[in-house]
């Protein structure tokens, strides 16, 4: 068996898509199917990696080391499953492969066209996942808003896949935005039938509407889009605001979203138990402990930048009882202003990772702030290096020591390129991408916290803690907790000195799931309930 669930987008973006998508996959693994969740990204990047989290969110990296689009980290904190390259698909990816095929002669003597050529690829690369995983449902999420020029190649691909396949093996939900008018109190549905339109005039039906709406949906608007929309009225699904998005599965299961498309791709009822995700929800709001957890970055006024680690903490916070208020701090701020009126009320904090050195002063302030104030302190890659530079300026005296990513003459690069890094001079999915084993230093809060000797994280970077300081930092009492299998790479550096100063080389961030939360993030958070002062700290 082999159906096909598409997720269309319309009137807006940023409505929602990926956790509609998300929630589908959740409801239908729940009920024992195999799922397999793609995204389409309609971007001419070939991956994520070359974009800004400015213009596109945080990069999330799969196992197998693609660089992606953040939604399938959503996918993998709902379905708590890993995710291949197969399940991210882009524009660039497709015209990439057949342009690669064209110049080896593939077709040769035809005119290469996007209709059959282009959109026969995409059929390819949406089939892909599901031959590669076994999986009997393929929720395909089609990125972007039906009218954008990008994604037309796209719905012309599952536009033929529904026409190629039989009738119960394809079902188009299509999400869309039903504004509300406070002058006349009116939910309107205009721009819903306006992109149902749309997307009929490429020759896709609709099988379900997924109406994002501020206020509860009387039966007559849904009625109105069932009768316009040439939709049955129990396939239209209110989608309200919802205090998270760990809430949506729930409340699209109770509106009816799971039976409509059951129905639709023919499948038998089967029960479906929400218990410990329901329980999960709940005690997001029932923690009467609060920490403050200060994130040093420099995207700070874009949450969806980090949104891996937003989550994680929602995660471990839900699992240890407490509730963790994120502050998130200019690393600009900090130089300008100082680290100790930025970070005097916070009882722990991270340090993300990122690129180029605009905020790297004000980032190693704040590390130089925590440790001095014993208050705990988790480095995720850069914020590890950070770390680093940290520690050799102020305990080694090694006052102009850097990373060679900042500064190429610096005398002490503590951080250096990677070896492997050294010739490679293409941008696009070149870093040290993806998962690697470590293993773990007997004694330590990482080995403490995992609870095992071997583990294995995802990476995506090319300077590394530099071998030839490595002794000098550990007489001076930085421990190196964890290394790669070879002992080569330093993975993990922890101050044995500190409450709970750990600095990971990986991203813990991207293996924490909703339903089994990183114990990195859970130690963390406990270090910080657990340290937290009774009164603010006094200033230094
Ligand atoms: N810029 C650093 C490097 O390439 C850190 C990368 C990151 O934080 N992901 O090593």
């Amino acid at each position: 068996m082999q159906k096909f669930i598409f997720v269309t987008g319309g009137v807006l973006s940023g409505l929602g898509k990926g956790v509609v998508a998300a929630s589908i996959g959740l409801l239908f693994k729940l009920q024992g199917y195999r799922v397999s969740l793609q995204k389409i990204d309609p971007y001419v990047n070939v991956d994520a990696g070359t974009m800004s989290p400015y213009e596109h969110g945080e990069v999330f990296v799969t196992h197998d080391g693609k660089e992606t689009d953040l939604d399938i980290g959503r996918y993998e904190r709902f379905v708590n499953e890993r995710l291949s390259a197969a399940h991210y698909m882009t524009t660039g990816q497709v015209y990439w492969n057949v342009i690669r095929q064209e110049r080896i002669g593939a077709f040769l003597g035809k005119t290469v066209q996007v209709i059959p050529h282009i959109t026969d690829e995409i059929k390819r690369l949406i089939r892909k996942p599901l031959l590669e995983s076994g999986a009997e449902i393929g929720v395909v999420e089609i990125g972007g808003t039906v009218g954008d020029i990008e994604s037309l190649p796209f719905l012309e691909a599952v536009r033929q896949m529904k026409d190629e396949l039989p009738g119960d093996d394809t079902f188009f939900v299509h999400l869309t935005l039903l504004p509300h008018l406070s002058t006349s109190d009116e939910i309107k549905t205009k721009p819903t039938q306006h992109s149902v339109k749309e997307l009929r005039g490429i020759g896709i039906q609709p099988d379900a509407i997924v109406a994002r709406t501020e206020l509860p949906l009387p039966d007559s608007v849904k009625q109105k889009i069932a009768l316009f929309c040439d939709v049955p009225q129990d396939n239209v699904i209110e989608d309200p605001d919802l205090p998270s998005s760990y809430h949506a599965p729930i409340c699209l299961h109770e509106n009816g979203l799971t039976r409509c498309i059951a129905a639709g791709l023919r499948l038998e009822e089967r029960e479906l138990d929400l218990s410990e995700w329901a329980r999960r929800v709940d005690a997001m709001t029932t923690a009467a402990d609060r920490v403050r957890i200060g994130i040093v970055g420099k995207y700070v006024e874009l949450k969806d930048s980090y949104i891996s680690i937003r989550e994680s903490f929602t995660h471990a916070a839900i699992a240890e009882g407490v509730d963790v208020a994120l502050e998130w701090i200019s690393s600009e701020a900090i130089a300008e202003q100082g680290a100790d009126s930025l970070l005097r009320n916070v009882d722990g904090l991270l340090v993300p990772g990122g690129f180029g050195d605009r905020g790297i002063e004000g980032k190693i302030q704040a590390v130089g702030y925590v440790r001095k104030h014993q208050v705990p302190c988790f480095g995720l890659c850069l914020g590890m290096q950070c770390m680093a530079i940290e520690f050799a300026r102020d305990v080694l005296g090694l006052r102009s020591a850097n990373s060679s990513e900042f500064d190429l003459d610096t005398p002490d690069p503590v951080i250096a390129l990677l070896e492997e890094q050294e010739r490679v001079v293409q941008k696009g999915g070149t870093m040290r991408l993806g998962a690697y084993e470590a293993t773990l230093r007997s004694g330590t809060i990482s080995r403490e916290s995992y609870g095992q000797d071997h583990i294995v994280e995802r990476h995506r970077h090319r300077f590394e803690f530099n071998p030839t300081y490595r002794e000098r930092f550990e007489r001076a009492g930085m421990q190196i907790a964890g290394t790669s299998l070879d002992g080569k790479l330093v993975e993990i550096i922890e101050l044995p000195s500190h409450p709970w100063f750990v600095g990971v080389q990986f991203h813990p961030e991207f293996t924490s799931r909703f339903l089994s939360p990183h114990p990195l993030f859970r130690s963390f958070v406990r270090a910080c309930q657990s340290s937290k002062p009774s009164s603010p700290r006094s200033s230094s």
